[in-house]
């Protein structure tokens, strides 16, 4: 099997490359203020670069590339270290379910902010008593005139403090069996009737947010899809988050075990403790096999989609597999550096600045966003092997 990249998309590799070289981001500011605006004028360097939305049509602001592409530009940012982009909602869901789903109007309003990052995006699916079972939303939408009226409660919105748009699953049809009856609405946020409330997560870091509605009017060419029909949309919309984003985090991944390994190989020093014992070597050569074996499976899945298939259940099992050889290495790293595991950012002889156990306490969400470990499973068992249900 020959896994190189053709000659002929070496060229968008170099330009790429060259263009990063002269364009750094920059350190990204701790403060989360200072940390958005930094991220927003990051991407909208790489927009106006012609670099965001890469395999998105041209007619949208994309760059109308192929997948093969899509994949370079991830793989020479994550060389690069160049950091998530911000409006990560935007780019993995919103923008290709608009584009699979959305109306014209829809597109030539959207996407072109989505991808200058003047327009930050979030998904407003999950509820207090709505997870793994998201079809129990009880979200209310009801048709008033031309707009529906919004209220309810969404949580875990990654986001949304700073966000502007918000895809919104809502129940529209209290009668309808569950997975019936749900619209998909794109919802401003800065409509009147919306609060939002920060979480702060066991890293420190306050992503996470609750989001109350409260008689908030969405105008009805909001709908994305068939009113009562937004069930299929919103699985079109998990599946590219599994796909899309898991591929560009198993980089994210090996991007943070190649510096673990360089911080290992300056073994003995006091930065890292522990890397000379037998058992820190076998986990770190674990960790160095898992992460091969994510790549080609990664690799093998995105065959498949170039060959016409849509994103599909195995990517179920790029997720289970990526979120816990990630959480796996982080835990490991934290043990290699021994006592200096408990500094944090900030703290004097803190390893890379707290990056490891920061890291290592943000990787506990990834088993259980984008559907927990257990519902991958279930998946897998029913959808990919065939199993009986449950
Ligand atoms: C980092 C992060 C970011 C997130 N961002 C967003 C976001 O932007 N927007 C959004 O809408 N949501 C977001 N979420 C929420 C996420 O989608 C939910 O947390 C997830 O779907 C699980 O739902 P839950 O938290 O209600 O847990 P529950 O569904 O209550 O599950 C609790 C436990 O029970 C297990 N369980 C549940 N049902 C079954 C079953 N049938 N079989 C076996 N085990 C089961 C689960 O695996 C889990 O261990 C995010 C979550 C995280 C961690």
């Amino acid at each position: 099997m020959d896994l190189s990249y053709a000659p002929a998309e070496e060229p968008f590799r170099g330009e790429l490359r060259a263009w990063l070289q002269v364009n750094p981001p920059g350190p990204e500011p701790q403060a989360l203020d200072d940390w958005v605006a930094h991220g927003k004028a990051w991407q909208r360097r790489l927009y106006e670069g012609g670099w965001c939305g890469v395999s998105w049509p041209a007619e949208y602001g994309g760059r109308g590339a192929s997948l093969i592409e899509q994949i370079i530009f991830q793989e020479e940012m994550a060389r690069a270290g160049t950091p998530q982009l911000i409006n990560l909602a935007g780019l993995t869901m919103g923008g290709p379910v608009l584009i699979a789903h959305g109306t014209e109007a829809q597109k030539q309003r959207h996407l072109r902010p989505i991808l200058a990052a003047d327009e930050i995006w979030c998904q407003g699916f999950s509820e207090p008593n709505a997870g793994s079972d998201l079809a129990a939303l009880t979200t209310r939408a009801v048709l008033d005139g031309d707009h529906f009226v919004v209220n309810g409660q969404k949580v875990w919105t990654s986001f949304a403090a700073y966000a502007d748009w918000c895809m919104l699953l809502v129940r529209t049809d209290p009668t309808a069996p569950k997975h019936r009856g749900i619209t998909f609405l794109l919802v401003d946020m800065h409509s009147p009737g919306i609060t939002v409330r920060p979480l702060r997560q066991i890293s420190g870091d306050e992503d996470f947010n609750e989001v109350f509605f409260t008689d908030v009017r969405v105008p009805r060419d909001q709908v994305v899809g068939a009113v009562n029909h937004g069930w299929q949309i919103a699985i079109t919309t998990l599946m590219h988050e599994r796909q899309t984003l898991t591929f560009s985090r198993q980089l994210q991944s090996r991007v943070a075990l190649d510096a673990l390994l360089a911080l290992a190989r300056a073994w003995p020093t006091p930065q890292a403790p522990l890397a000379g014992r037998p058992l820190a070597r076998q986990q770190l050569a674990a960790a160095y096999i898992d992460s091969e074996a994510m790549k080609y499976t990664a690799l093998r899945h995105l065959t498949r989609v170039l060959r016409g298939g849509e994103p599909g259940p195995e990517g179920s099992l790029e997720k289970l597999f990526w979120s816990e050889l990630f959480q796996r290495m982080l835990e490991n790293a934290v043990g290699l550096i021994g006592p200096f595991g408990q500094l944090v950012a900030g703290e004097p002889d803190a390893v890379d600045d707290g990056r490891w156990p920061h890291l290592m306490l943000y990787s506990r969400g990834r088993t259980i966003a984008a559907g927990s470990s257990e519902i991958q499973r279930t998946i897998i068992a029913e959808r990919v092997l065939g199993l009986p249900r449950g």
